[in-house]
């Protein structure tokens, strides 16, 4: 008889600097699927639901759709959400008593009280599953990986790339382990190598140094006898956890061998760690590049208000120095306010942004402009490379365009700028215009690179900084993290 294999998952990105609290309607609003919707939702999706989908129908499985629930990158996970979340996904494994498990984590979510809320999720099904059950999970690469979420699962497999695009790769893979680990009553040995360091988004892609030479490392360690899956964990920065930084996690019939391929990826992030430091550029200076005539688009990259980040995705530093200069492009605000106060007219003067944390992301910006475009709850499908055919919702939307060429756009929801798509859907062709602001650290790539002409990454406040030493971090675990133990190293590097 087929194997009963339940799929389900929780996903979230949790900065605990953010002061926007992630409740139940978060997840509601983002993504939310559970029993058939689950499956028809993701199905054909590149999720790492639809992978294992389709890894589960090449594996024969009976597939058990469990709830899947994700919330866009925002502040602490309140404790009534998690519990619910966590309540709904134990039932049914209780319920539905599956052969194997499968499911899709993220790796940095932080619950209210619950530090490693993906561990403690993790934990309660193992619980609560049938004895010996075995657990595949999936993460984000920027999980901040622990030894209690290595303990409750069988296997983990982390994303290769960032800007992530292998999501379905992954899903489909794990249902492969997990079907080898049924055919064989084998569980593969693990390794679980955590390093004290912190790097930050902005210094992440792996097509690029230094992370490319750790993933051609990562490539190789996999192609060795008796290793099945090397994954680099880079950690998320943001979260004021114990278990913060990156983690190297591996897994194989060889135990030796899964122990020297990880200790040797994880060397090979430690002699890359002078090339994680970030380089950025003054408000000013960016915004007087981005106002050269004939050379856009410009990207003015802000990782400090990286919305996929869970940063608000409201800081106006680099919108205030546009309007100061009258410089023409786009760029997308969270402003429900402002949205309200632009939509059904044809012009609007008023403040914009800066409402979430003004003393560190700039006050709201007076604007004038033309309504130009006015809708009611934007949807749209991702048609990137990133989590293609994923819907999303940008709330209501109200375009204002100023006398010199600005789109300011307003948006009742937060919106990652991982696609164009979310720009095209409203009327603006990115290609067509002279600046372009990304509220993102590396993954705007995904979207933007092909037609940037220029990108500049710049300096602004936030709780996504570059610049890890300006987050208020207490817990001590997180100050013996490089580059907080040595800030000398950045220090030697300055101009
Ligand atoms: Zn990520």
């Amino acid at each position: 008889m087929a194997p009963r294999i339940l799929i389900a998952g929780l996903w979230h990105e949790t900065n605990t600097f953010s002061p926007i609290a992630t409740d139940l309607a978060a997840f509601r609003t983002y993504q939310w699927a559970e029993g058939e919707d689950l499956t028809s939702r993701y199905a054909g999706t590149n999720t790492e639901i639809g992978g294992m989908l389709k890894g589960a129908e090449a594996a024969g499985f009976q597939v058990v759709p469990g709830l899947f629930a994700g919330a866009i990158p925002s502040g602490t996970v309140t404790r009534s959400a998690f519990e619910t979340l966590a309540e709904r996904i134990t039932d049914t494994v209780r319920s539905k008593q599956p052969d194997g498990i499968l499911l899709a984590l993220h790796g940095a979510m932080v619950a209210d009280g619950i530090p490693d809320a993906d561990a403690t999720l993790a934990r309660r099904v193992r619980d609560c599953a049938p004895s010996g059950v075995p657990i595949v999970a999936t993460y984000d690469l920027h999980a901040n990986i622990s030894q209690s979420l290595v303990d409750a699962c069988d296997l983990l497999i982390g994303y290769d790339t960032f800007p992530h695009t292998d999501m379905g790769a992954r899903g489909e893979e794990a249902a492969a382990h997990l079907a080898a680990m049924l055919a064989t009553g084998t569980r593969p040995a693990k390794v679980f190598r955590k390093l004290a360091m912190i790097t930050v988004p902005q210094m992440q892609a792996t097509a690029e140094p230094p992370m490319a030479a750790v993933m051609a490392r990562v490539a190789q360690a996999e192609a060795v006898d008796g290793v099945d899956v090397v994954s680099v964990a880079q950690g998320f920065a943001y979260a004021d956890v114990d278990h913060l930084g990156i983690a190297v996690t591996g897994y194989g019939s060889d135990p030796a061998a899964v122990t020297r391929e990880v200790e040797a990826v994880a060397a090979a992030v430690e002699a890359a760690r002078k090339g994680f430091l970030p380089v950025l550029v003054p408000v000013e200076e960016a915004v007087r590049v981005a106002a050269e005539p004939g050379i856009g688009p410009v990207v003015l990259v802000e990782p400090a208000d990286n919305v996929g980040g869970g940063a608000p995705g409201d800081g106006t530093a680099i919108l205030a120095e546009m309007v100061r200069r009258r410089v023409p492009g786009t760029i997308v605000i969270w402003d429900p306010s402002a949205v309200a106060a632009a939509r059904g007219r044809q012009r609007f003067a008023g403040p914009v942004g800066g409402r979430t944390l003004p003393n560190l992301h700039g006050a709201p910006v007076e604007a004038e402009g033309m309504v130009v475009f006015d809708e009611a709850a934007v949807r749209y499908v991702r048609d990137g490379a990133y989590m293609t055919g994923q819907q999303v919702p940008m709330g209501d939307v109200a375009v204002v365009r100023t006398d010199f060429g600005l789109n300011i756009v307003l948006t009742g929801e937060r919106v990652m700028p991982f696609d164009d798509t979310h720009l095209r859907r409203i009327g603006i062709d990115p290609a067509g215009e002279p600046a372009l602001v990304a509220k993102s650290g590396s993954a705007w790539k995904i979207a933007f690179q092909a037609i940037a002409r220029r990108a500049v990454v710049v300096d602004t406040g936030g709780v996504c900084a570059s610049l890890v030493e300006r987050l208020p971090y207490t817990r001590d675990a997180v100050r013996r993290c490089w580059p907080l133990s040595d800030i000398a190293d950045r220090q030697s590097l300055a101009p």
